[in-house]
């Protein structure tokens, strides 16, 4: 039977898919029945092997996300793939941590580049497909840094702030057009992002004390959020960023 969270017939591009969040999303999106282009700089091959099993579809596509020049490749790439693009997943992100006073401008464009500068213009590449059907999803994969200041992160936070000022500025833009723009907001799971807190005994004791669930989240707990907001179940679901945190935001 099918259901208002059925993805089958859909194309998802989903950046970063290779590994962490973006291999937890692409699974998830393809259990729900869509299509998957992976896209990011590392071999997809594990991705492709978890959807395999499930007898999903995937494709992957190689590009680095430091810079904007690869966007129109993507999208061609998931109409010749999969014949349309009607999910964006902006997972891809960086983070690099040094004191405010420290702080490079090496270290500010690297990630403000990839985590904010690419998102916005894969969004707007993908947008120019979806608009001419007149429907599409863009979910973006904020961050607990989009509500917080965090410490020793300065271009990380200001790049997922800026993520969740675009996703409603999309939102306001495109929500007219047939478009939703939402985002995800993840606590803390465990991936590559996060070894370095997790293994800074005092950080990790603090930031568990923290969490009302009692543990970290495991990446797979995200796909329920992202077939949500990638389906007909979230069709006047417009701007917002869900947290999916354990309660850390609720404290
Ligand atoms: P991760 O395991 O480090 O994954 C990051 C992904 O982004 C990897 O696939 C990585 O590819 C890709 N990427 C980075 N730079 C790239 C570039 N220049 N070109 C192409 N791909 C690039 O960390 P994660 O936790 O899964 O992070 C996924 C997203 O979730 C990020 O946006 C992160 O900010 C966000 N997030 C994570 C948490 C958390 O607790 N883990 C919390 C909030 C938000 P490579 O493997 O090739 O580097």
């Amino acid at each position: 039977m099918k259901t208002c969270f059925d993805l089958s017939g859909r194309t998802a591009i989903v950046t970063g898919a290779n590994t962490g969040i973006g291999q937890a999303l692409a699974v998830a999106l393809a259990g729900a029945g869509a299509a998957v282009l992976g896209v990011g700089r590392s071999s997809m091959a594990e991705t492709e092997g978890m959807i395999a099993d499930l007898h999903g579809r995937f494709a992957s596509y190689s590009a680095d996300l430091s810079t904007i020049d690869p966007v129109d490749a993507i999208v061609d790439a998931a109409m010749s793939s999969f014949g349309s693009v009607d999910i964006l997943v902006n997972n891809a992100g960086i983070i690099r941590r040094a004191d405010a006073i420290d702080f490079t401008e090496a270290d500010w464009d690297a990630v403000m580049d990839v985590n904010l500068k690419t998102a916005f213009f894969l969004s707007q590449a993908a947008a120019k497909r979806m608009i001419p059907n007149g429907r599409g999803k863009i979910i973006n994969i904020a961050s607990m840094l989009s509500f917080q200041g965090g410490i020793r992160i300065p271009s990380y936070t200001a790049s997922k702030s800026g993520l969740a000022g675009l996703t409603r500025l999309l939102a306001c833009e495109w929500a007219g057009k047939g478009i939703n723009v939402n985002a995800i907001a993840p606590g803390y799971f465990v991936t590559n992002n996060t070894t370095a807190l997790r293994e800074d005994a005092q950080r990790s004791s603090d930031i568990l004390a923290r969490i009302p669930a009692g543990r970290w989240g495991n990446p797979e707990e995200l796909g329920g959020a992202a077939v949500f907001l990638a389906s007909d179940a979230a069709a006047y679901v417009h701007g917002t960023i869900l947290p999916v945190d354990g309660g850390w935001l609720a404290r």
